[in-house]
């Protein structure tokens, strides 16, 4: 049987503007070229998985209900735009954190695969044949670690990151302006996968 494949997306920075920390829906600025991207994950039948890293949550900025809520207005307005974000998981844990529950180091924050191994079992998905957009050094790794192809964009700290891949020695499998570039991008290899042309 034919396991399906996902987009792992990055959230801040990637989807929306990296403000630093957002705990409400209304500090998100989602890029207007979120909306377009995600329904072609869509249409091309690959599950839009976000993995997001929310230490605020253990550093006590926000609370990880607050966090439910921002999640599930945020996948509202995608879906008002025609756009569905199947899933959208997060790493509360921050090993510095003053409740207990949160100061550990987990195996979900990336570039760990705790997170793609939740979401494989949640909608059986084929890993190997899955990609992640990131715009950092912890996105392209968790591709690398979870064996998917990494694409790096060049919004929130991707022209950073960039940089750093490079001392690093670590070369994503392309580097897109933004998430619309990069699920073109994809598109465009899932073409020759199939076989058309
Ligand atoms: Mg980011
Ligand atoms: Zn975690």
């Amino acid at each position: 049987m034919n396991k399906r494949r996902a987009v792992f997306l990055d959230r801040d920075g990637t989807i929306n503007e990296d403000v630093g920390y957002p705990g409400t829906f209304e500090q998100i600025r989602i890029y207007p070229s979120s909306f377009e991207a995600v329904r072609r994950i869509n249409r091309a039948g690959l599950a839009a998985v976000v993995v997001t890293n929310q230490s605020g949550v253990g550093r006590g900025f926000f609370s990880e209900e607050a966090l439910r809520v921002l999640h599930d207005k945020m996948k509202a307005a995608f879906l008002a735009e025609n756009a569905r974000l199947d899933e959208i998981l997060y790493c509360p844990h921050f090993p510095a954190s003053s409740v207990p529950e949160y100061a550990v180091a987990c195996s979900c924050r990336k570039p760990f695969p705790g997170m793609a191994e939740k979401a494989r079992e949640a909608l059986l998905l084929d890993l190997n044949g899955s990609y992640m957009v990131g715009d950092k050094v912890e996105d392209i790794r968790f591709g690398v670690n979870i064996g998917a192809t990494p694409v790096l964009v060049r919004t929130g700290y991707g022209n950073k990151t960039a940089l750093r891949l490079k001392e690093e020695g670590i070369e994503p499998a392309h580097v897109a302006a933004d998430i619309g570039e990069a699920v073109e991008w994809i598109g465009r290899r899932e073409k020759r996968r199939s076989g058309n042309p």
